[in-house]
């Protein structure tokens, strides 16, 4: 009997068609690629986590989690801002409200279906380059599925990673050290999937984590039989953004959910704001990078780090820049201080701690009330990404990840005849 096809990837710039996991279509390398669903209708399934939209995530089955996306109308925030619809999707770890995002962030949407995905094409080994957040995901995904994943991470940053689980041997640790950064780590990484034939987890061009983060827009619809007017949330690539423009393009080709897309309001962290700088200037392209050290002492002013990216997929065919055009979408930028009194607004108003990126999305929304850009009565959907890290300290015994290789400079792996070597 033929298997029933569940989904396929489509080019957004040629709409070639493809069966396999890619990252690129084999013509358009400025293009993304994007899931299209062989059911158009918005179905949820009786799971109690994120794999109740399954049927719109590249995975076709689940495995048991408690992640999932959490929704509820706003308490104290909305009220404070004026603003009468404002829903929270709370992508953190907060019990009481039934947000189980057990690393804290809604990179748990992104590394439970993109796992489960590559489990599902037979591929069980990642490699991942990451400052924190991704990798404490993707490090939790990989120890309770038992797949291969090695972290690459500066020697600063290892102090970010830790697990609320005993981490599985299977989650190997590279610490570069000395004055290595991000794009170093990234740079090893690359190098590292080229020789050992292992898989990257992709970035913006995997469907798994754009379909996965989606999944906020999903739970608003399921709640409300509705969609968000308005989207906000703090962005670094600007993925999320995309992510939930394509889960409202679903929504909108079901039928039931209206003809209108959610604006998307993506806010950046200053100084580090190239999309806010291109979309504001009207540009087609990203402002040109500054040099190595000028992006290093951009990040270290930051107040949500993590929001630092130099390559966001602003560009691209499908990217931030079409999302943007497509919902009539706004940008911002907010300094620390803006970020810091709306974190302490928040927290206040709504009872739950948030983190740095989340307290810079409140800020933006802060900026776009004022400005006049959403209206008291509109319906608001504000992503609060991270959050409840006090609450995982308190309920899980935390494991940090320790080096199982130490890498220095520029290494050479050419003696090296497989991945496994690496750790030997
Ligand atoms: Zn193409």
């Amino acid at each position: 009997m033929k298997q029933k096809i569940h989904s396929v990837l489509k080019c957004l710039k040629c709409g070639r068609e493809y069966n396999d996991h890619r990252l690129f279509c084999d013509d358009c390398k400025d293009a993304l690629l994007r899931t299209e669903y062989a059911v158009k209708e918005f179905r949820t399934g009786k799971e109690k986590n994120i794999f109740r939209f399954k049927t719109w995530l590249p995975a076709s089955e689940g495995h048991d989690t408690r992640i999932g996306p959490c929704v509820f109308p706003s308490e104290g925030f909305g009220r404070a801002l004026g603003l009468k619809k404002l829903h929270i999707a709370f992508s953190g770890y907060w019990p009481e409200r039934g947000a189980l995002n057990i690393t804290g962030t809604f990179k748990d949407h992104e590394a439970a279906p993109t796992m489960e995905y590559f489990r599902e094409k037979g591929i069980h080994d990642i490699v991942l380059s990451s400052v924190g957040n991704t990798a404490r995901a993707f490090g939790y995904a990989c120890s309770k599925l038992n797949m291969n994943c090695c972290i690459i991470v500066p020697d600063k940053m290892l102090e970010r990673l830790w697990l609320p689980c005993k981490p599985s041997a299977s989650v190997k640790v590279i610490v570069l050290q000395d004055s290595c950064d991000y794009a170093a780590a990234i740079k090893l990484g690359e190098k590292i999937r080229a020789q050992f034939n292992v898989m990257t987890e992709g970035g913006a061009r995997n469907v798994a984590r754009r379909d996965g983060m989606g999944t906020t827009v999903l739970e608003f619809a399921r709640l409300t039989a509705d969609m968000p007017e308005h989207y906000v949330q703090a962005i670094g690539s600007g993925t999320g953004g995309i992510a939930a423009y394509e889960a409202a393009i679903r929504l909108r080709q079901d039928g039931r959910f209206g003809e209108r897309l959610p604006c998307l309001h993506l806010v950046q962290n200053s100084p580090f704001t190239l999309i806010h700088e291109a979309w504001q200037s009207h540009s087609e392209t990203l402002p040109k990078p500054a040099s190595n050290s000028e992006e290093m002492q951009k990040v270290q002013t930051m107040y949500a780090d993590v929001l630092a990216n130099t390559t966001p997929p602003y560009a691209l065919v499908g990217g931030v820049r079409d999302s943007l055009k497509a919902t009539h979408g706004q940008t911002y930028a907010v300094t620390r201080e803006d970020a810091v009194k709306a974190k302490s607004e928040f927290e206040r108003k709504e009872g739950v701690s948030i983190n740095e990126p989340s307290a810079c999305a409140c800020a933006g929304l802060k900026q776009a009330v004022a400005a006049k850009k959403i209206r008291p009565d509109q319906i608001v959907l504000l992503h609060i990404t991270g959050g409840g890290y006090d609450r995982i300290h308190h309920d899980f015994k935390i494991h940090r990840l320790k080096p199982d290789r130490i890498i220095e400079g520029n290494p050479d792996f050419s003696s090296l005849r497989s991945y496994e070597q690496l750790f030997n």
